[in-house]
């Protein structure tokens, strides 16, 4: 079957840009071996972080480091093999962290996130999606004083100079706001531009249900092969072929798999996150998203229950699922909230697709005409989703995209 468009992934992003190539008029398949927003886009803490103007960096202090090593932490672990396999973007991503290399990617990150909401909110509008959504932002928790002195010294300047906005809690607000939290936070930082979903998934379906109203196809198929034909493309899948004249590859953490074969050497890799869903003891509630800053995992009240996602594992995209890290970060949790028992039979993993710039690929690949990047979202796909959608629809069909598009290009590496 023919079509103007296939976008392949129907994650946040997938789903984004496909709403928006239809809401422009094109004819598009989007194609997912899954139902829409079940992978990455599922599991994830359901934040829209306005906040995160600053991409996290590769710790570059020796003393970070050396509390890194052991292997032990919430926040990050590693795997040899992981390492390995990676151990060439993980370099880059240690370049690119250097201070001033640093500072210049924040200023281009934040291009991308100061849309967020505002994107979010046409899509929200479109699939009547408004019960999933909160708008209160959330809680960044510490356990001492230096270090909430220290976030928000940050958090002044990002005001100023991002229209971040905060509200800082002491001890007193913070119980008044979570009267079920132990007394181990000493205050917390509300970060209160940022919105949170209690269903990232449904949010996703939601979407893509407001990309088939706009007159788009979903296709759910398994894609083994994308080859390049004499006008277009044409996916294989498991259960037949597609052909467009353009391809959008929006697969998240999958997505070098076909881009590989034609020659594309992109330097993502995997940062894992495991979540697991709670039940709370005794008419416990926990009314807002948590995080414990200085443990490094959070906590979000969702529909399923309070869901604990983990910081980040550097593994392999297909390696073991380990509970190590979010073993640790349930004992620490249940210190400072009543969790009761577990409510999921395992433990859910999904993989951050990352860049070692720390900013996604949004553009037409170098090589190929009509075939389109967007991936490489890291730990912000689920907020960049609808503005990365806007953006490659505005490109795609020739209009001037909503940013500047430079510092996103998928030429910026060396790609074959
Ligand atoms: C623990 C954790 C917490 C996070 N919290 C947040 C947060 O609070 N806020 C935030 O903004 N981001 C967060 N993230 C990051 C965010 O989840 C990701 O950046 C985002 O989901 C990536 O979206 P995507 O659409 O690029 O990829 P995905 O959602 O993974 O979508 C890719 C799609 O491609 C499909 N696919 C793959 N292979 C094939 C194939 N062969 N055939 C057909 N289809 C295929 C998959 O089924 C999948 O649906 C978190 C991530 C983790 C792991």
């Amino acid at each position: 079957m023919t079509h103007d468009t296939i976008v392949l992934g129907a994650g946040m992003v997938g789903t984004s840009v496909a709403f928006h190539l239809a809401c422009r008029g094109r004819s598009v398949a989007l194609v997912d071996r899954q139902a829409p927003g079940q992978a990455t886009s599922f599991g994830n803490a359901g934040i829209i972080q306005r906040e995160a103007v600053q991409p996290h960096p590769f710790p570059r202090d020796v003393a970070t480091l050396l509390r890194v090593l052991p292997n032990r932490r919430i926040d990050i672990r590693y795997r040899p093999k992981g390492m390995a396999e990676s151990a060439g973007p993980l370099w880059q991503y240690w370049r690119h962290s250097a201070p001033e290399r640093y500072a210049a990617i924040v200023a281009e990150y934040a291009t991308l996130i100061r849309h967020c909401t505002q994107e979010h909110q046409v899509m929200i509008d479109a699939a009547q999606a408004e019960s999933l959504v909160s708008k209160a932002g959330w809680l960044e928790g510490f356990r001492s004083q230096p270090i909430l002195d220290e976030v928000l010294a940050n958090a002044r300047t990002l005001e100023q100079r991002f229209g971040v906005t905060h509200d800082l809690l002491d001890h007193r607000a913070l119980k008044a706001a979570e009267p079920d939290l132990s007394d181990e936070l000493i205050g917390a930082i509300q970060w209160t531009n940022a919105w949170t979903v209690n269903d990232p998934g449904a949010l996703v379906q939601a979407y893509a249900r407001a990309f088939v109203e706009q007159g788009g196809i979903f296709e759910r198929m398994e894609v083994q092969r994308l080859d390049p034909t004499t006008h277009g493309w044409r996916l294989n899948t498991d259960s037949g072929a597609l052909e467009a004249q353009d391809i959008v590859v929006a697969a998240g953490p999958w997505s070098l798999q076909w881009l590989t074969p034609l020659g594309y050497r992109l330097p993502m890799f995997p940062k894992r996150g495991y979540h697991m869903h709670y039940s709370l003891a005794d008419d416990a509630c926990l009314n807002h998203w948590l995080m414990d800053f200085e443990s490094g995992y959070l906590l979000a009240p969702m529909r399923s229950g309070i869901r604990l996602t983990t910081g980040a594992e550097l593994t392999t995209l297909d390696g073991p699922s380990r509970g190590g890290q979010l073993a640790a970060a349930e004992r620490v949790a249940r210190q400072l909230l009543p969790l009761s028992e577990r409510l999921d039979d395992e433990p859910w993993q999904g993989n951050r697709p990352c860049m070692p710039d720390m900013k996604p690929v949004i553009g037409p690949a170098p090589g190929h005409d009509g075939l389109w990047f967007a991936f490489g979202h890291g730990h912000q796909g689920f907020t960049l989703g609808p503005v990365t959608g806007r953006i490659l629809g505005e490109m795609m069909t020739g209009e001037p995209p909503l940013v500047d598009v430079t510092p996103f290009r998928p030429e910026r590496f060396t790609v074959s």
